[in-house]
């Protein structure tokens, strides 16, 4: 890979520099050495993305009403990333730091995606309606126009693709902002969405700061809607904005989600879920299961289990197969875990794996923190309730089983909770229980395009993916007409 590659704004099928000429560097956060250069989108920028946007709606046949043609080019989309998941999983790789096995899980997940709401593009219907008298009374549904995007940096081309597949699949225009940090796959993806046949100006991309460009296309009046997917903080920004322009917003926001493992679970299992849901992506996650809860009589054998997987976890850069966790993303990112580490030992707890960078002296330029698990921590402290967004595992035991419901549901999250048991009765009472938008029963945290993904409380406004997921970026007209045929005279 080209260590000088350059990534612009993409608008109306122009890739090229922003307005202002303005370009950041890209850092490899394996050794925090530039990998790229990227344009960096502000006012200008955005304000000419959208404009295009509502060109190409008004003047394409995208919007048009024939989701069949939709679907086919989402579908020759879908095909063309697949052709080339390899080469998209090592940009992934290299540019957040995930490993190569997530990195083409995250590939996979979008072709998957691109499929699926190609199945739906055609079959966006109305109903009709039973009204009194001569008249007939239908529905229709329609696009939006432009609907805006925002992505973190987590799962850069999945959080992404979550919104924009069902918004193009619905016949939108798209102005997508991904996270400054790992912006370089999306614009790929847009250059690959060209080659397969959708119309310059209906999927545009720029990369840059949140705060002035972000802002920027949501105050925009040709904005129609908005998905947002990053910090409970800047959610409760972007509900503000969406309110003062009353626009429909979507939000997927943070977590601190709880795993309640019951005294007859399957230890290994368990272990091996628990510890995939919080060091899975170097735990950079918003549903990991950063709280487990986990009955006493198994406490110490579960622990046991999970220092040896977080010892036994080879650290490295994310773009070298074998490679089981890669780096935190920035250097910024690292010292916020590390704190919070700091922090749990400032109040008395244990820490039983992990806490510190790795030894290895390849890994030191590096962003890297080794698996951690907490015991001994207060459940009213900072470390237990507040998002660390890093591989840290805090622990807390219970006796009975309502205890265990009140710990987990004693957060102002409510995005995932996961329950390892054998026992039937128990694991469905749990999922009545916990107050989460998503509960998962002996497994990691999993979730499929067909499958609602959003969040309760804190954690979300609205839900991605499931059948509802294009019909969500349309609007619904209702049609009334009188059909009585003239009075005859005389
Ligand atoms: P973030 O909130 O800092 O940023 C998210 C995006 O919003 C970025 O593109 C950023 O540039 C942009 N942004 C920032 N300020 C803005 C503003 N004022 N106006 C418009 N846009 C603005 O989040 P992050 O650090 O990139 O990601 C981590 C967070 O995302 C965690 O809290 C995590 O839990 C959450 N997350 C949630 C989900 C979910 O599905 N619920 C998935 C992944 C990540």
């Amino acid at each position: 890979m080209a260590a000088e590659a350059t990534y612009g704004v993409l608008i109306g099928g122009v890739e090229g520099a922003s307005a202002a000429g303005e370009t950041g560097e890209l850092l490899d956060p394996a050794t925090n050495r530039p990998f790229a250069r990227v344009a960096v989108g502000a006012e200008e920028d955005a304000r000419r993305a959208m404009e295009t946007a509502q060109r190409a709606f008004e003047s394409t046949d995208w919007a048009g009403g024939d989701g069949a043609k939709r679907a086919k080019a989402l579908l020759r989309l879908a095909q063309r990333l697949e052709e080339q998941q390899e080469e998209f999983a090592a940009l992934e790789s290299h540019n957040m730091g995930k490993t190569l096995r997530e990195a083409r899980g995250d590939v996979g997940f979008v072709v998957r995606t691109l499929e699926y709401v190609a199945g739906l593009a055609d079959k966006l219907e109305g109903t009709t309606i039973p009204v009194p008298g001569s008249r007939f009374n239908y529905t229709v549904r329609e696009p939006l126009g432009v609907t805006v995007h925002i992505a973190p940096w987590n799962f850069p081309l999945v959080l992404a693709m979550r919104s924009v597949a069902p918004a193009l699949a619905a016949g939108n225009a798209v102005v997508l902002k991904p996270a400054s940090l790992t912006p370089v796959t999306a614009i790929r993806l847009a250059r690959l969405a060209r080659e397969a046949g959708v119309p310059d100006g209906i999927l545009n991309v720029v990369p840059g700061p949140g705060g002035r460009l972000g802002e920027a296309l949501l105050r925009d009046p040709r904005c129609r809607s908005v998905s947002f997917t990053g910090s409970s903080e800047v959610g409760r920004r972007i509900a503000a904005l969406a309110a003062e322009r009353l626009i429909p917003a979507t939000l997927e926001l943070g977590g601190k989600s709880p795993v309640v493992v019951l005294a007859d679970a399957d230890l290994d299992r368990a272990a091996r879920g628990i510890a995939n849901g919080i060091f899975g992506n170097a735990g950079q996650m918003c549903w990991a299961g950063s709280r487990l809860i986990v009955h006493d009589s198994v406490r110490a054998a579960l622990l046991e289990r999970l220092k040896a997987i977080a010892e036994a976890t080879r650290l490295g850069p994310g773009t070298e197969e074998g490679v089981e966790m890669g780096p935190i993303v920035s250097r910024e990112q690292e010292s916020r875990v590390l704190d919070y580490v700091r922090l749990a030992r400032d109040d008395g707890a244990t820490i039983v794996a992990g806490g510190a960078k790795p030894d290895d002296p390849r890994l030191r330029d590096g962003n890297f923190v080794r698996p951690t698990v907490v015991a001994d921590l207060a459940p009213s402290s900072r470390v237990a309730r507040e998002e660390i967004f890093g591989p840290v595992l805090a622990t807390f035991g219970f006796r009975e089983l309502e205890e265990a419901v009140a710990l987990a549901n004693d957060t102002p999250y409510g995005l995932f909770a996961s329950v390892w048991t054998r026992d039937l009765a128990s694991a469905h009472h749990l999922a009545r229980r916990l107050d989460a938008g998503m509960v998962v029963l002996n497994d990691p945290p999993l979730t499929f395009p067909q499958s609602p993904f959003g969040g309760f409380k804190e954690s979300g406004v609205g839900a991605e993916q499931g059948i509802g997921t294009v019909a969500a970026y349309t609007r619904q007209k209702s049609v009334l007409a009188n059909v009585a045929l003239p009075k005859k005279k005389g």
